[in-house]
């Protein structure tokens, strides 16, 4: 086991960290070890969270832990060691021939911290990336080690546990056979084709993306397809006209991080996400917000953005219109709600974001916006509450696996649990 001083900054550099140290344990006795004797700890994922999530006095890697992928082709599982990237997994998947059913916009994040927070990718019937566990082990305070299965009690409650039940040591995510992609960009999408037809077009490949600047129209659609299914496409996209060339989602930049685009076949893994593995996805001189949205309120929330446009676009680079479908998980940002998730990468401009945000979230109130858990938004945890149903039950359980309190750091009492 290492101990060597904590990270300086996030992934993106808009946050500082407070903690101390991290420690680098390679064994579970290891991991009992320090959460049982440190007053305030964290799991540190793979840093790609946008707020002070991750932070604590003491900080955990999980990234020295042995990964021991295990694919049970019996029940259609994969077991791992939880700090994995989804990247190094899929390697393995697809040496196995089997696939997630989804994922995030980089296979950068640990799988870990993508749980923890609800990450998700596109999908109208794809749930968020955390709806594919089955199975976790969980340290939690006491150092004692937990494990549960879907459909145990309080087994909703523990997948997305945003960091404050314990660190969660391996996972068990369902797969399926592995499956081919393709993906297609088309432009210049018309705000009333959206308007007329928000489904049919959220719903015209296996997983769609809509970016925009809130201009004109919106900028792109990407359209990924399992290749095993017929083309929903032919020809034009309500108006949008299919792209001749690759296209990176901030049109100024290049598209070399983009996976390929124009139809191109591809495995699941290199297709799903929009950046590879290997370069840097996104800008990285950015902040992100993302906001889900029931569907029903869809549009309503979209037209309402629209109107705050010539405040948002001098601060923005480009916002991208997700589907995800309803789940049961008691703090999933999809708990209950097919949703729409209205996403902002802004420029790294933290005061005038800050300020943006306030009317955002203002905005957005009527709409039963549940703000992403991994990115920068202000709503307290008075603001949170009513939002999910289950929210006492989730401080309940925090409360019995936590008592002495050692997860419960700074953003959990702001955002989660209030002054408890
Ligand atoms: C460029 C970029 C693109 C992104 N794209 C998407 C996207 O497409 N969709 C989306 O939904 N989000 C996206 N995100 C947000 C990102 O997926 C989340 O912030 C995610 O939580 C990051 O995972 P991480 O491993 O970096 O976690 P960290 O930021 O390190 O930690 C996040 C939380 O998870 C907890 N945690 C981590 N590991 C464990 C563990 N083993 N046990 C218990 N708790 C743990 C931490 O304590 C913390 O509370 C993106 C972020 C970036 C930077």
């Amino acid at each position: 086991m290492t101990e060597t001083p904590a990270p300086e900054k996030n992934w993106a550099g808009n946050y500082t960290y407070r903690a101390e140290k991290l420690h680098r344990p390679t064994t579970i006795e290891q991991v009992q070890e320090i959460v049982a004797n440190a007053a305030s700890v964290h799991v540190l994922g793979s840093r790609h969270s946008f707020n002070e999530t991750a932070d604590s006095l003491e900080l955990i890697s999980l990234k020295d832990l042995p990964a021991d992928v295990v694919v049970d082709h019996k029940s259609q599982t994969v077991s791992l060691g939880a700090g994995m990237t989804y990247g190094d997994l899929a390697r393995t998947l697809n040496d196995e021939g089997v696939a997630l059913h989804n994922l995030a916009s980089l296979p950068h994040i640990s799988v870990a911290g993508a749980v923890a927070t609800a990450t998700h990718g596109s999908g109208v019937i794809c749930g968020n990336l955390a709806t594919a566990v089955a199975g976790l082990e969980m340290v939690t305070s006491s150092g004692e080690i937990i494990k549960a299965s879907r459909g145990e009690s309080d087994f909703d409650g523990l997948v997305v546990g945003l960091g404050g039940l314990g660190a969660v040591t391996r996972l068990t995510l369902d797969v399926q056979p592995a499956y081919g992609v393709k993906q297609q960009v088309f432009e210049g999408l018309s705000w009333k084709a959206l308007y007329d037809h928000f489904d049919e077009i959220t719903s015209c490949g296996y997983s769609v993306s809509i970016f925009t600047r809130w201009g004109q129209a919106n900028d792109q659609v990407w359209v990924k397809s399992r290749t095993n299914e017929p083309d929903q496409v032919v020809g034009d996209l309500f108006g949008a006209v299919a792209a001749t060339v690759d296209l990176h989602p901030i049109v100024e930049l290049d598209p070399a991080p983009c996976t390929p685009q124009l139809g191109r076949p591809g495995l699941w893994s290199d297709r799903l996400p929009h950046f590879r593995m290997g370069y840097t996805p996104s800008s990285g001189q950015e902040i992100q917000s993302e906001y889900l949205i029931p569907r029903r309120h869809a549009l309503g929330a979209i037209e309402a953005l629209r109107a705050l446009a010539d405040g948002i676009r001098p601060i923005l680079l480009v916002s991208e219109i997700r589907r995800v479908a309803a789940d049961r998980l008691w703090m999933s940002t999809s708990y209950e709600n097919d949703s729409v998730a209205i996403h902002f990468t802004w420029k790294r401009e933290p005061g005038a974001v800050q300020q943006m945000l306030i009317q955002i979230e203002h905005t957005l109130a009527p709409f039963e916006a549940r703000p992403h858990w991994g990115k920068v938004f202000h709503a307290d945890a008075a603001a949170i509450a009513p939002l999910y149903k289950r929210h006492d039950d989730f401080v309940r359980l925090v409360e019995r696996l936590d008592p002495r309190g050692a997860f419960r750091n700074s953003w959990l009492k702001a955002h989660v649990l209030g002054e408890r």
